[in-house]
């Protein structure tokens, strides 16, 4: 206690070095010859990952929960454990041409966070949890952020359960095979707070030339299928002023997509992803063609704005060409903005600490956004090279890493009382 007493929690900083030796040992871990990672959820490799990191764990002294969705908890213990943990954590799992920072980074910054408060013998109030989901990446099994998703109610343990891969394998089985049914009933499980470390997956933090991103929300997302039908011709004797040309139509409305993103900045987002165009014929015009439409920004209301926008400028299309346009909902996910304690928290730190850092919003989806229906939770991010994520050359700097573990350090410290 007395040498307790004696230690700045302000001066506290962790280890970068023994971070980033855990992050090289964890990618070794079916590691691709480009430099990336391929370790698919709920294979051999994924149990590899896990009992390694699990094994780190239980050398830093926490014990380990494992629930029935296969997500990992490793508690570290406070004074008073009857206070709900305040938690970090990510996933293990990777894209099949994926890197060595996506969601590793968030474990291994909460597992050297644990590690930083042995060194020094330091007791927290609340206990500190480091958690993994199962199946964040969602590229072996759907729905994406499956751990995470049963444990927060999104969905039940039987839909995840019944998934299946394109071999025909189940989650169930394959969960059931790497031994990681736990016995937790998912979500039975309390959280004081939820913080979440990862790479920014996109170049914002690196054009800013900061290296913390205080990550206000994520953004909500609609997905539209559209489809303008004209009719097909001869594109030879056909004259311009009697033809009903689908793609012509449907490039003014994919311009659309694009100007209303740009006219709800700086969060909108408008994107057409994916085109069909029948009968997709040199010298026919098109009669008909199916695009996507990607709208997000950072509040329901925005989003919904945005989407009405697109359809009332495709409904007028529509009559002036007289070609028909329908527009069709295929998902939704709501915006989700992380708890003002939880974000001041994060800003705080950064400041604390020295680091430059921006407000951000995530356009991707991270566990994160379930464990907010649950509990005050934030995220921080850190720049990745050009913004690049889901590649094998995804890359970031040792002091970037060494940064936001520290920002986490301190935001989980304040949570939990020293
Ligand atoms: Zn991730």
């Amino acid at each position: 206690m007395d040498t307790e007493t004696r230690i700045d929690i302000d001066s506290l900083r962790i280890n970068g070095e023994r971070l980033w030796a855990s992050l090289m040992a964890l990618a070794k871990i079916g590691a691709t010859p480009k430099g990336g990672v391929c370790r698919l959820t709920l294979t051999d490799l994924d149990k590899q990952g896990r009992d390694l990191v699990l094994g780190w764990a239980k050398e830093a002294g926490m014990t380990v929960t494992i629930d029935k969705i296969g997500n990992g908890f490793m508690r570290r213990a406070g004074r008073n454990n009857s206070l709900p943990p305040i938690v970090t954590g990510s996933h293990i799992d990777t894209q099949p041409t994926g890197g060595k920072f996506d969601g590793n980074y968030g474990v291994l910054a909460g597992i050297e966070v644990v590690r930083t408060l042995n060194d020094l013998g330091i007791q927290t109030e609340a206990p500190i949890e480091v958690a993994f989901w199962t199946n964040e990446e969602g590229s072996r099994f759907v729905p994406v952020m499956m751990g995470s998703g049963v444990f927060a109610k999104a969905f039940t343990l039987e839909h995840a359960y019944a998934a299946k891969d394109t071999e025909g394998k189940s989650v169930k089985d394959e969960l059931t095979r790497i031994g990681y049914v736990g016995e937790q009933e998912p979500g039975d499980h309390p959280i004081g707070a939820y913080f979440e470390t990862h790479i920014e997956q996109g170049p914002v933090l690196e054009d800013n030339d900061k290296t913390i991103g205080v990550v206000q929300g994520v953004l909500g997302i609609r997905w539209f299928d559209c489809t303008v039908t004209g009719m097909e011709a001869h594109a030879g004797p056909t004259p311009m002023a009697l033809r009903k040309d689908a793609m012509q139509v449907a490039t003014h409305l994919m311009q659309e997509v694009v100007a209303a993103a740009l006219r709800h900045a700086p969060h909108g987002r408008g994107t057409v992803g994916m085109v069909q165009v029948h009968p997709n014929s040199r010298n026919v015009i098109p009669g008909r063609v199916k695009f996507s439409i990607d709208l997000r920004n950072s509040t329901d209301a925005l989003v919904d704005q945005m989407a009405d926008e697109v359809k009332a400028y495709a409904a007028k299309l529509s009559q002036d060409t007289g070609l028909g346009i329908q527009i069709e909902l295929v998902s939704s996910y709501p915006a989700q903005a992380f708890h003002g304690d939880c974000i001041d928290a994060v800003a705080r730190a950064a400041k604390k600490l020295g680091y430059s850092n921006m407000p951000a919003v995530s356009g991707a989806g991270h566990d994160a956004v379930y464990m907010a229906r649950l509990a005050p939770s934030g995220m921080i991010f850190i720049p990745c090279k050009d913004g690049i994520s889901h590649n094998e050359i995804e890359d970031a700097k040792p002091e970037h890493i060494t940064a936001g573990c520290n920002v986490l350090l301190h935001a989980m410290l304040e949570r939990a009382g020293t």
